[in-house]
């Protein structure tokens, strides 16, 4: 080993490709694209480093073309969770002594193996198996996963490089060690870079890891999974076991080794896994940290000062890019009583205009929702408020789940501020928007910041400076991101450090040096280079 103080190589985000008509990446996508479609994928567990087949499986749908169905893939039960944390723990030992910057190169590694050949693969499997469309898969499973891969390892360095003082005479160091036990890393389906970087980041800080991904983003995730091998990942760092939920966690969380958990999806099933956690706490050896970003109903905020062609692309790329699947989505909308009736007028007519179809047809600005149990429970929020008098549908309303489950941009005028579809989230292309009296300003954020339990994204419209800054102020605990003039969405790693408060999760902010401390465990040693040879101290000597 070499005696150096070594620095992470520089990394930048990485620049998304167009995709435009006649790129040569565009022809390599729509060649991928049609390869892929063909279906014909059978995705196994992989523990240990090997790949297990068990007799449970589940099919891989193509949310938008339900008659072309993409493959199977084997489901894990308790005895495969089993095999993986022991795999996880035998693969512990050596890890955790790997030097920091061996394992950082395994995931730069895994960078540029994503940036380069397997780009399009991964991009094709997450737009056949997410209903991406091209830019949505571009910017999540390449530009958000090469982003984690590349910058965590700047993060890192930074954590190892913070040691205490020490006076002559001593020497004060920090150890960083790997929490002792495994993580349990459970990912949503709704982004590629999720999936990424849950097992990822705490596998950096050389953790072993059990990831359970969602079963409705199977293809590219096992992808992913695929380039840490290529990539020289050592098998049993990180250990691939989809299926159902609660067989998993019921395994994963008995285990006293059970370090922390790394999950994100809704705020339900955040709060059972912490309530089994709490319940089974005198069986692990250390407190498990557990870290989680939940759902939100994040809003965009209109000051009369607003300038309502700005709002309206925010309004419209916020609320139903990726069908409104993005925890950022902007679902409710506050306008100025003056200015709601050509705003929303404007809104609905353009919402109206959204193509939306297949992703393969790359004319096509939305796809379809994710599946029939999403498309089901959005439904009847739709009919209930077309039925309401405290709520008019201007925009959108209905669906179809006959060829894929689509359902249309919807526009909701919500009469009464607390109207249901303005305080739940619906998790899909519905936007609610609310006309407030811009006479009591204060009253109105107050409104925003009370209407929901979530505080995740959140924008601020407005071409009135002082109206920014108060927007700002008002709302500083409404949200964990907060957005000017800007769209809520579409967070980049490093640059705006992504996660909320209250009912959104625990704020650890994915993609900065925050998330990576929850996946170290300090370790402070003092060594005395001039130890005392007297016991007695001064003031006992006699006059
Ligand atoms: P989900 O909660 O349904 O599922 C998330 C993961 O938990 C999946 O892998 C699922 O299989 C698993 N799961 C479900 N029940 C389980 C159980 N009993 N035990 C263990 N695992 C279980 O969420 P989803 O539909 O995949 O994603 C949508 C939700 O995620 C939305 O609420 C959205 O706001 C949220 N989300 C939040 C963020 C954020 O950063 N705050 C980012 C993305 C998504």
């Amino acid at each position: 080993m070499n005696d150096a103080i070594l620095r992470a190589p520089p990394a930048e985000n990485e620049p998304a490709l167009a995709y435009a008509p006649g790129s040569p990446e565009r022809a390599s996508l729509e060649s991928e694209l049609g390869r892929m479609a063909a279906g014909g994928f059978e995705v196994p567990l992989v523990i240990g480093g090997r790949e297990l087949r068990t007799g449970q499986t589940g099919a891989i749908l193509r949310p938008d073309r339900l008659s072309a169905p993409l493959g199977l893939y084997y489901k894990a039960g308790p005895a495969e969770a089993q095999a993986a944390v022991e795999a996880a723990l035998a693969a512990k030992r050596e890890w955790a002594a790997i030097p920091w910057e061996e394992r950082a190169a395994v995931f730069r590694r895994a960078a540029s193996l994503i940036a380069g050949k397997y780009r399009a693969k991964l991009v094709a499997a997450t737009m056949l198996g997410q209903s991406k469309t091209a830019r949505e898969a571009e910017i999540d499973a390449i530009c958000e996963v090469v982003d984690f891969l590349r910058l965590n390892p700047r993060f890192m360095e930074r954590i190892y490089a913070e040691q205490p003082e020490s006076l002559t005479g001593e020497w004060n160091r920090i150890a960083y060690r790997p929490l002792e036990g495994f993580v349990y890393a459970v990912t949503p389906f709704n982004f590629t870079a999720i999936a990424a970087n849950l097992p990822t980041a705490p596998a950096m800080m050389g953790n072993v890891v059990v990831w359970k991904p969602a079963s409705t983003s199977i293809l590219s995730n096992y992808l992913l999974m695929k380039v840490y091998e290529e990539a020289g990942l050592p098998p049993g760092v990180i250990n691939f076991v989809p299926g159902g939920g609660s067989a998993i966690s019921g395994v994963a969380l008995s285990r006293p080794e059970l370090a922390g958990l790394h999950f994100t999806g809704s705020t339900s099933v955040f709060n059972s896994l912490w309530k089994e956690i709490a319940a089974k706490l005198s069986i692990y050896r250390s407190y498990p940290r557990l870290v989680g970003e939940t759902g939100g109903k994040d809003f965009i905020f209109l000051d009369p000062s607003a300038d309502p062609e700005v709002a309206l692309v925010a309004a419209l790329r916020g609320a139903y890019e990726y069908q409104g699947q993005k925890c950022s989505a902007a679902s409710r909308l506050y306008v100025p009583k003056g200015l709601a009736p050509s705003f929303l007028e404007a809104l609905a007519a353009a919402a109206r205009q959204l193509p939306m179809g297949e992703v393969t047809d790359f004319r096509n600005f939305m796809g379809a929702v994710i599946d029939e149990a999403s498309f089901d429970s959005i439904m009847p929020y739709l009919e209930r408020a077309r039925g309401s008098k405290s709520a008019r549908i201007l925009a959108g309303g209905a669906g179809d789940k006959g060829q894929g489950y689509f359902l249309e941009p919807s526009l909701i005028e919500a009469l009464d501020p607390r109207f249901e579809t303005m305080e739940t989230e619906l998790f899909g292309p519905v936007l609610t928007a609310y006309a407030y009296d811009e006479s009591d300003m204060a009253a109105a954020y107050r409104l925003v910041d009370a209407t929901s339990p979530y505080a995740l994204t959140g924008s601020v419209i407005a071409r009135d400076r002082r109206a920014i800054l108060r927007g700002v102020e008002a709302l500083r605990e409404a949200a964990g991101n907060l957005y000017v003039n800007d769209k809520p969405t579409g967070a980049v790693v490093g640059r705006q450090p992504f996660g909320g408060m209250r009912a959104s999760g625990t704020n650890d902010k994915a993609g900065s040096l925050v998330n990576l401390m929850r996946w170290t465990s300090p370790g402070a040693i003092k060594e005395n280079f001039d130890p005392p040879t007297e016991w007695r101290y001064p003031y006992m000597g006699g006059d």
